[in-house]
């Protein structure tokens, strides 16, 4: 799928919608970080949006992302302590958004 022009940027979750206009019409997602607000890129490919949700998570958790109670973390953002519970870099949150 090529690279489609982000005009329109809906937050729905931790997906984003992105509306295209003009040559098509197609809805894709991509995924933002719940915690920094980064948005997901994959660097190998290029790409930051997908047809559909579940392409765009895997594609993500290949690169260390992790979905967690309906939110999305990228993989600098959390980590695992000795009891296997999920901590969230506070450092990184970004509270504008
Ligand atoms: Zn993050």
């Amino acid at each position: 799928m090529p690279k489609l022009p982000q005009i329109a940027v809906i937050a729905c979750g931790g997906f984003l919608k992105l509306n295209t206009m003009g040559f098509t019409k197609q809805e894709v997602v991509g995924i933002e970080c719940d915690n920094c607000k980064e948005y997901y890129i994959n660097e190998d490919s290029g790409f930051s949006v997908w047809a559909y949700e579940s392409d765009a998570m895997a594609d993500a958790s290949n690169k260390g992302w992790i979905e967690e109670n309906g939110k999305h973390y990228c993989d600098k953002c959390f980590h695992y302590n000795d009891e296997d519970e999920l901590i969230i870099n506070a450092e990184r949150t970004n509270e504008n958004s």
